[in-house]
């Protein structure tokens, strides 16, 4: 689980190695286009954010140039204090030079105009802004901005040379504050893909609390409880129990555990209304969803597990091909849509879901370790 926590707060993944090294290049690109024929830039990193950035871009850039850095402080903890304070300085005679700056971030647009200040009497033949990150939301200056790798929303980050408070420059990602201190997971697919098996397994293996709606109703249903009545009738059809009352069971079994590291949902959400209701009930918590990981299995092999999981289970939806088959068409015709509800949040992963368990659990854990 990748939720980092640097001094007091909590991190989440934003940007990968690889979206990172391809803002790089797209930059790394566009400046080599500007460039008239043998010229020789000098670029000029500021320091400390835009070490690493640095590094990369010239090791990207082809052709000859030269690297120097300054270096200023407008940051404490996670604001900027709006004062440029420190600056250690350049040496190089610049007249007539193309200086290219390759900064990690602007955001306010305080550090760039220190930037255009020092070298308005410099004599360069032109001066030039390279920022891998930018975020429009706060920028508030009317300064020019040549080549931009992404711009972001106004949210604090870390990792690839930039900090809080000193530390994560060595992350080699991107990673945004957040308030969500827990992990949690929807175990998706199909009835009979293996949710139980390996959720049972995984809560273990990553600490999490293991919600499954299903053993949650038939529970109510052994005991007799108002809930259980309620439910029984329509999962014995091998319907779904109507969202209403599967959601409001949901939030009371998350807010029984107030403390958990995080969850493991399984068999919820199962239309779109519970995936809307179960992003809501997070986010009042500062929550959310890290992704919904999903069994893939053909449908034929699912009825004959069913079956064989009936001959045990002592489950009436279990025993009977055509309530099974129900299921299967709850399931297509309600469910099967929340891959793209996922999808579109870029937070499905589709697993292979046949093979023995222990095959499968690996296969899962590997997708479970990026989230
Ligand atoms: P399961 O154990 O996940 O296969 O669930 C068994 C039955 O419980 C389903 O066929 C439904 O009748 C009911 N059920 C479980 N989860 C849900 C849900 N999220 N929404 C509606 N019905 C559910």
């Amino acid at each position: 689980m990748s939720t980092l926590k640097i001094h007091d707060k909590y991190f989440k993944p934003y940007k990968s190695k690889k979206k990172i090294a391809k803002y790089v290049s797209y930059l790394v690109k566009q400046v080599e286009n500007d460039l008239e024929e043998n010229e020789i830039p000098l670029f000029i990193g500021i320091l400390n954010g835009s070490f690493m950035f640095a590094a990369d871009f010239i090791r990207e850039f082809k052709g000859e140039c030269e690297i120097s850095f300054v270096k200023f402080a407008s940051y404490e903890g996670t604001t900027s204090t709006g004062q440029v304070k420190k600056l250690v300085g350049i040496n190089e005679n610049l007249e007539g030079r193309t200086v290219i700056i390759l900064e990690d971030i602007i955001d306010t647009g305080n550090t760039l105009t220190e930037i255009y200040n020092i070298f308005k009497d410099k004599k360069l033949k032109q001066l030039r802004i390279a920022t891998l990150f930018f975020k429009p939301d706060v920028f508030r200056k009317e300064l020019h901005i040549d080549y931009i790798g992404k711009s972001i929303p106004d949210k604090f980050i870390v990792g690839y040379g930039l900090d809080y408070d000193g530390l994560g420059r060595n992350i080699p990602s991107i990673y945004q504050l957040t308030t969500q201190k827990m992990t949690n997971i929807v175990l998706f697919g199909p009835p009979g893909a293996g949710k139980g098996t390996q959720a049972t397994i995984l809560k273990d293996k990553y600490d999490l609390i293991h919600i499954s709606t299903g053993d949650v109703f038939r529970y109510n249903i052994k005991n007799g409880t108002k809930l259980g009545l309620l439910a029984k009738s329509f999962m014995d059809k091998g319907d779904l129990v109507p969202d209403e009352v599967t959601i409001n069971m949901l939030k009371a079994e998350v807010d029984k555990n107030a403390d958990a590291k995080g969850f493991i949902f399984d068999g919820f959400p199962r239309t779109e209304s519970q995936a809307k209701a179960l992003d809501d009930f997070l986010s009042e918590k500062g929550e959310a969803i890290n992704g919904m990981v999903a069994l893939e299995v053909e449908e034929d092999l699912l009825v004959k597990r069913l079956l064989k999981r009936g001959e045990t289970s002592g489950r009436p939806d279990d025993q009977d091909e055509s309530k099974i088959r129900n299921r299967f068409n709850e399931y297509e015709t309600k469910t099967a849509i929340l891959q793209h509800y996922y999808e579109d949040q870029n937070k499905y992963f589709g697993v292979n879901g046949v093979g023995s368990i222990e095959k499968i659990t690996l296969r899962l854990c590997e997708v479970f370790d990026t989230l």
